[in-house]
């Protein structure tokens, strides 16, 4: 049986006198029945990693680069988060993919340089309105997994993949625990033919996830946690979410 995982993605979000309260409700909410994480803009997660310290939360970024150090002005290295204990970065999230044109292998080479280092990479995939709209769901998720897959070989068991279709991100419209499972249990079977270890690997629902739909997207058999945006900034909602998946 996979133990649940529920992330936190900040986004842009939080200011040092809104995280303090925010991390000490989340800290003073254990124990949680599943795995529980936030993924905390740059310059907060030193503060994350003071607030978590000691016990069994775990915290990490939204992004790394693909190179290991160098004249990337702006950039920073999978190597410097693991120095502050990120245990995740969340990699192709969509809105890296839509502002800033991450491409399905500059995806794959982020989610290998992070695990290079030992950081779990969270790679995101997921369809468009228009895509879905169009049938193209299937091939779209299939070939963002793919380039990930390849590049990673061996290692590919190593990562947690989040399903998150674009038209549920911060719009309050979830997908049905029906349409995530399918897609779920999709990307498990591309995983069961590249890796072994496709079993065990987590594979998270993110999308409008709030405290009243969590329970029946995490009953899923192939939904294993899910990756929160929205309602991850707000400690009854986060702890509620994580609850529901204990
Ligand atoms: C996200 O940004 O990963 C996300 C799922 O956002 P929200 O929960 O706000 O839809």
């Amino acid at each position: 049986m996979r133990r649940k995982l529920v992330v936190g993605n900040w986004k842009m979000h939080g200011s040092r006198v809104a995280n303090e309260p925010l991390l000490a409700a989340i800290a003073q909410g254990r124990p949680y029945a599943c795995d529980v994480a936030v993924c905390a803009p740059f310059l907060y997660i030193a503060e994350v990693a003071v607030a978590f310290a000691g016990g069994d939360l775990r915290w990490g970024a939204q992004d790394c680069s693909v190179h290991e150090q160098g004249a990337y002005t702006g950039e920073v290295s999978a190597a410097m988060l693991a120095e502050f204990g990120c245990r995740y970065v969340i990699v192709g999230h969509s809105e890296r993919r839509q502002y800033h044109q991450e491409s399905d292998q500059l995806v794959a080479d982020k989610a290998k340089a992070a695990l290079a280092k030992g950081v779990t990479p969270i790679v995101c995939v997921g369809e468009s309105l228009a895509q879905r709209e169009a049938g193209q769901t299937d091939d779209v998720v299939k070939r963002q997994l793919s380039a990930v897959i390849h590049t990673l070989a061996h290692c590919a068991g190593e990562m947690v993949v989040a399903y998150e279709p674009v038209w549920a991100i911060g719009t309050g419209r979830t997908a049905t625990p029906e349409q995530a499972q399918d897609v779920h249990a999709l990307l498990r079977a591309q995983l069961h033919a590249a890796t072994p270890h496709a079993a065990q690997m987590k594979i998270l629902y993110g999308g409008s996830v709030k405290a009243d739909n969590a329970a029946s997207l995490f009953a899923q058999p192939d939904i294993d946690g899910g990756l929160i945006g929205g309602a991850s900034l707000k400690a009854n909602d986060f702890i509620a979410i994580c609850r529901a998946a204990g």
